[in-house]
């Protein structure tokens, strides 16, 4: 019996610090053992891509469901990306911009 049935997959990262503003420290890169696709140096400090490893991580479940789901079905991914930094933004709390009492919360309804 053929399963026909169409499946989407959302995915929506909200907002979060991003590579603009998250430095972290060689050790931290290393004893994480984060791949260097993940972060980039600048003017001699290590700035980490959250976002993008969160996004390959999806990704790569995304394929995984893929190859165990009968051909027949069509997957898709909806992934979503608000692009907002919390520590630029003046619009949400930081830890490391000094809110440690507050948190941020994101509801979705479909
Ligand atoms: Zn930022």
């Amino acid at each position: 019996m053929k399963n026909e049935s169409n499946i989407k997959v959302i995915a929506y990262i909200g907002p979060c610090i991003r590579d603009c503003c998250y430095e972290v420290k060689e050790d931290f890169i290393k004893k994480l053992n984060i791949n260097s696709n993940f972060y980039y140096f600048k003017d001699k400090k290590i700035y980490l891509n959250l976002p993008f490893i969160v996004k390959y991580q999806i990704k790569q479940y995304f394929l995984n469901l893929k190859n165990t789901i009968k051909l027949e079905n069509t997957i898709e991914l909806d992934l979503i990306d608000v692009n907002k930094c919390t520590y630029c933004s003046n619009n949400y709390f930081s830890y490391r911009k000094g809110n440690k009492e507050e948190r941020n919360i994101t509801i979705l309804s479909i």
